[in-house]
């Protein structure tokens, strides 16, 4: 079964973490968390690896290749004038991974 907590590519560098938030405000599935030193991985596998954590996070304490998995399968699904929601996402997640699918929708 897919596990996009290890097939994801994302990653938090907590050394180089200010503890600023930005990535809690910017993530769209709530994949980080708030703590008392740096930020934490809370839900790893509702990564859909957008990039937005990245690009907003202010010393590059996160890296993730976004245009993969689930956010490569929406905007080829964009492209393609096709819907997500009716089941044409091909990234191999199910219902509790999958930005098509479960409480991410
Ligand atoms: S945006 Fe970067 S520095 Fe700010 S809390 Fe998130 S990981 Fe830490
Ligand atoms: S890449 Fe997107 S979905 Fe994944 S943790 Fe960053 S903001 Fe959230």
């Amino acid at each position: 079964m897919f596990d996009s907590y290890t097939e994801n590519t994302l990653r938090l560098h907590t050394d180089r973490c200010i503890n600023c938030r930005r990535c809690t405000e910017v993530c769209p599935h709530a994949v980080f968390a708030a703590g008392e030193d740096t930020v934490t991985i809370a839900r790893p596998a509702a990564c859909m690896e957008c990039g937005a954590c990245a690009g907003n996070c202010p010393v590059q304490a996160i890296e993730v290749e976004s245009g993969v998995g689930c956010a490569w399968a929406m905007i080829g699904a964009a492209l393609r004038g096709k819907d997500l929601d009716s089941g044409e996402c091909s990234c191999g997640g199910d219902d509790s991974t999958c930005c098509g699918g479960g409480e991410n929708r």
